[in-house]
């Protein structure tokens, strides 16, 4: 236990060893205060794409930073939000026309969950219930919480919590029973939107479903008039092979939320994407109709001039073969482990892979996900897995060498634990 007055997120203070700082970050490695280079394999909680300190992106916030800080964003608007909002509803395919801001993952689902809500209340016809996927998670705010899988994470917060309709996982041979449940909750009428992680559901441990299961819900929603939520927080900006993983799905979401890999992950903005029809059911002389959120950093300029900066690279660089390279080695490395009793359920999406160490003790709080970790800390390996699910996650500038040591170790930590 370190005397530091900091208290970090989802760590026990008592149990957790001194912290190492961190000086630098450079590519797909952190730099530690004796001068390790640490590799990444999770991308600082998912949301470093192209690497630590992409120059361009770092140009970017050194050139807005010389102009702009933070600006209203109400009664007065500026170039980078303007700019970016073009630019996202350029590259985010299927009739997504509005861009609401705001600053982190959970804060776009929260607009999401407001604006589907407030599409209904002010059409006149209220709907009231929300649609989850079991295993699910969409934030640490209230709203999110709810939505998400409730567990040791919410047990104290339970009284703040609202209730949510959670579908059964649809994993392998399951998918049909997911749809069912579904249609037959649409069928009461009240459901006014479906909230799901697109194709990969994340915190929840890394579960792959496929993009047909993701269409023929939107299928369902659209028959009954339920909006579809896509938390593209993880999965977007490339993890899952393609831009948007609902691009697979060939369908679009009524309300897609954006986050992490926006900035290429080096400032915190979300954007929360909506059709016309939602944003035009808050259009109105009756100021009552209003959307009624704000932050204070809404659209922070800085931040979307990161942001426009990673749309810029996404054009200039060869960021789709990066991803294409990325998602093949993870293939080759996994198939090492294919026959191999000491794991289970190897699974992958795009550049994201994810394994389970068959040991019996499971679940987030067994002591497995810290000793794991440590084994791969001691390592110069920074990888955290979700009790024994272990997954990779790495920037997309990741070296096959690296990423194969990363696999090496995985490899000797089964034969340590499994
Ligand atoms: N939604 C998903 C799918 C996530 O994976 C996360 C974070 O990991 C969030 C929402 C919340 O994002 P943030 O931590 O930026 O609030």
């Amino acid at each position: 236990m370190s005397n530091s007055p900091v208290w970090h997120p989802f760590t026990q203070h008592a149990l957790e060893p001194a912290m190492k700082r961190i000086v630098r970050t450079e590519g797909a490695c952190l730099v530690d205060e004796d001068g390790a280079r640490i590799l990444d394999a999770i991308s600082s909680w998912w949301v470093i794409t192209h690497g630590h300190r992409h120059p361009a992106i770092m140009e970017a916030i050194r050139r807005a930073s010389e102009t702009y800080d933070q600006i209203i964003f109400a009664e007065y608007t500026h170039e980078p939000a303007e700019e970016l909002a073009k630019g996202l509803i350029e590259v985010a395919p299927g009739g997504l026309e509005h861009v609401f801001y705001s600053d982190s993952g959970s804060t776009a689902v929260e607009v999401a969950l407001k604006m589907a809500l407030g599409y209904f209340h002010n059409t006149g016809r209220p709907r009231s219930r929300i649609c989850v996927l079991e295993h699910g998670y969409h934030g640490d705010t209230i709203g999110t919480m709810s939505a998400g899988e409730r567990g040791v994470f919410n047990t104290a917060y339970e009284p703040l919590l609202f209730a949510v309709d959670r579908l059964p996982f649809p994993g392998p041979g399951r998918e049909q029973h997911t749809l069912d449940a579904f249609d037959s909750l649409c069928a009461s009428g009240e459901v006014a939107a479906l909230l799901v992680e697109a194709l990969v559901l994340g915190a929840g441990g890394m579960k792959v479903y496929p993009a047909a299961t993701l269409a023929e819900l939107k299928r369902i929603a659209e028959r009954h008039g339920t909006l579809l939520i896509a938390d593209e927080v993880m999965t977007g900006w490339g993890r899952t092979g393609t831009r948007f993983a609902y691009e697979q799905a060939g369908i679009a979401p009524d309300i897609l939320c954006t986050s992490k890999g926006l900035t290429g992950g080096a400032l915190p903005l979300a954007a929360t994407l909506s059709t016309a029809p939602i944003f035009d059911a808050h259009l109105s002389r009756d100021r009552r109709r209003t959307f009624f959120h704000s932050s204070s950093y809404t659209a922070n300029p800085i931040a979307c001039a990161a942001a426009l900066a990673n749309l810029d690279i996404w054009k200039t660089e060869p960021v789709a073969d990066r991803i294409a390279a990325l998602a093949s080695r993870q293939r080759q490395n996994l198939k090492r482990f294919e026959a191999d009793p000491r794991f289970r359920d190897i699974r992958q999406s795009g550049t994201i892979a994810a394994l389970d160490l068959n040991v019996p003790t499971q679940g987030y709080l067994s002591d497995i996900g810290p000793r794991l970790r440590a084994f791969f800390r001691n390592r110069k390996l920074l990888i955290r897995p979700l009790g024994n699910v272990i997954y990779l996650m790495p920037p997309y500038c990741v070296t096959e060498a690296d990423l194969d040591r990363a696999y090496d170790a995985i490899d000797e930590a089964a034969s340590a634990f499994a």
